[in-house]
């Protein structure tokens, strides 16, 4: 029976593939069309400790909602919510 042969290797392809929840962006789920520079706690979250924005294949922010991040982040930076990279 070789439709069981293919059931088994489905299986074994996905055990293989890094458990990875398909992610969806934060953004688009909660419908924010702009992101306030403001809400620095929430901005937090998407720059790592040096303060480097976290790539988008890491948060799962769509390219859309990313772009406006970066922009929130350095217009947060200028203001001084958040921290210059390296710091
Ligand atoms: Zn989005």
């Amino acid at each position: 029976m070789s439709e069981v042969k293919e059931v088994k290797a489905e299986e074994k392809v996905k055990k293989y593939k890094k458990p990875s929840k398909k992610k969806v962006c934060a953004f688009c789920v909660d419908k924010t069309e702009v992101i306030d520079y403001k809400d620095a706690n929430k901005l937090r979250k998407y720059i790592t400790e040096k303060g480097k924005i976290i790539p988008r294949r890491q948060t799962g922010t769509c390219s859309t909602h990313q772009r406006e991040l970066a922009t929130a982040i350095k217009r947060a930076r200028i203001m001084a919510l958040l921290p210059f990279k390296g710091e």
